[in-house]
Order: C-alpha cells, then structure tokens, then sequence
C-alpha cells in the first residue's frame, strides 16, 4: 500500500483504509476486491480480512514520509466515505492531507451522499482533490453531491464505463476520466460512449483522461482514442502550490507535465 502505482493518473496509492462492500453495478467486478482476496491468500498480514473493512491507523502518516511531491490516490483499495468509515478516522486522513501539503491527494468515492454530508466539518486545502465515480446515468446524482463540495479540484471517474452519459453537468466539475473494465469478467465499453463523452468535455473546456478500453487486462486494449493518447489534467484552481525544499510546483507545471505512462504492469482498474 504505498509508493509507485500502475494506475495511470497518480503516481502513489495510500491506504490507511482496506475493504469495502458493493454499491452499484460498477463494483460488480471490483479490483480491489480480487486483489484484497489474493494478497489474502498469499498471507499478506494486512489483508488477513481479504476484503472486510480495516482501519490501518500505522498507515496513517505513509504520506508525511514521502519528501518527494506525488499525486496520491486515497484509499484505492477502499472508500474513504464508506459507512462504517468513522467521522474521526476520515477526520485524522484529512489531517495527513493538510501537514502532507508537498502532496496532491486524490480522493474518490461512490458514498457521493456522505462526502457532501461530511463537507462542512472537514477542511479542504487546495492539494485535495475530491471525486466521485459514475458509470451509468442511474447514477448521476452523484455528481450533484460533488457539486456542493468545496474541493479546489472536482473529478469523474467514469469508470467502469457500463452505459452512455449523454447529459453530464459539467459545470463546476474540472476533470473527467473515462475507462473501460478490466480482468477477466470485463464488460464491453461502446466507443460512441466514450467519444460522447470526450465531445461533452471538449465543448465545456473540462480536460479529459481517457484511461483504458479495458478487456482481459488493463493494457489489452490499449488507450488511444481516434488515433491519439487523452492525458489532459486539471488545472488547479489554486496558482500557489506546495514548495518543498527545492522543488517548486505549480498548477501550470502539474498542467504541462506528463503522466508517468507505461509504469509496471500489474495494475487493473482502479475501483470506487
Ligand atoms: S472499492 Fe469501490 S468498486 Fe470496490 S466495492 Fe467499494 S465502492 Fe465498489
């Protein structure tokens, strides 16, 4: 649970958390879940539980040991807003993110009703990101619980992609990722889909990351869309990002930088 990941948009994964439960068709097939059951059976101590909810209150400072600014996706074996999360256990995570401020965090989540119900008794500082997946338009409303989160940065994760979107609120919203599932129970995606959705972005100014196509493995059907890679980031709404030492960083620069492609290869979808 730690430095280096194979999901192409961060670069670390944090999991002060391990385990969820199934909310919607897209956790039919969940990574985590698969991942959690075999670094269960290959005696991973932190995963004696397999995919039962944990608490790894050791795991909370990881980011604080980290010297080197990284986008950090929270909790990707889990759900941070998940309900038997404790308020205070969230409340200590965005503690981390606020000392940790050399890092940008990711957070995303399925719970959309619960991350807005906490908004107000949490602080969000400009280097935490908040998201939510959507993967057909039954679920739409979660966008509308993002919406009246006051993250500097608000995402889609519109993966697994299982259906059109052909009406996303994209306003207030400053990124979008779109993938297809992966593993071996992977469901189609439909290409028009995707590019409906690329379109949307593209009219409402929102940088769009196409991810995957999906199939048997993450990389089986590559990533290109109309003959070209989609890696555009958020511009952070906040100019002023985190100096740490001597390394400087600043919402342009993450704009302009590349994402760290091709890393590994264990990596499959990422869930929540
Ligand atoms: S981790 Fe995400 S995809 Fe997996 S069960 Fe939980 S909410 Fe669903």
């Amino acid at each position: 649970m730690g430095d280096n990941s194979a999901i192409e948009w961060t670069d670390a994964t944090w999991n002060p958390i391990t385990g969820c439960t199934k909310v919607s068709p897209g956790c039919k097939n969940c990574y985590a879940e698969r991942l959690a059951l075999r670094l269960r059976a290959m005696g991973n101590p932190r995963y004696r539980a397999g995919f039962k909810m944990t608490l790894h209150r050791d795991q909370l400072d990881l980011p604080l040991r980290w010297r080197q600014p990284k986008r950090v996706f929270v909790n990707s074996m889990s759900d941070l807003f998940h309900e038997a999360v404790p308020e205070s256990f969230i409340r200590d995570v965005f503690e981390v993110m606020i000392s940790a401020h050399w890092h940008t965090f990711q957070v995303l989540t399925k719970r959309a009703e619960r991350v807005r119900r906490l908004a107000t008794l949490l602080s969000w500082p400009s280097n935490v990101w908040q998201g939510v997946s959507v993967e057909t338009s039954r679920y739409i409303s979660r966008i509308k619980y993002l919406l009246d989160v006051p993250a500097s940065v608000r995402f889609l994760s519109l993966e697994p992609l299982l259906g059109p979107l052909p009406d996303l609120p994209l306003d207030g919203i400053d990124w979008v990722i779109v993938g297809g599932e992966s593993g071996p129970k992977s469901r189609p995606v439909n290409t028009e889909w995707v590019r409906d959705i690329r379109d949307q972005c593209k009219g409402a100014g929102v940088p769009f990351f196409f991810k995957q196509w999906g199939g048997r493995s993450p990389k089986a059907g590559g990533r290109t869309l109309d003959g070209r890679l989609w890696d555009e980031l958020p511009a952070a709404r906040q100019q002023a990002l985190p100096f740490v030492g001597n390394v400087t960083t600043t919402a342009s620069a993450i704009v302009a930088s590349p994402f760290r492609l091709g890393r590994l290869s264990a990596g499959g979808s990422h869930r929540t």
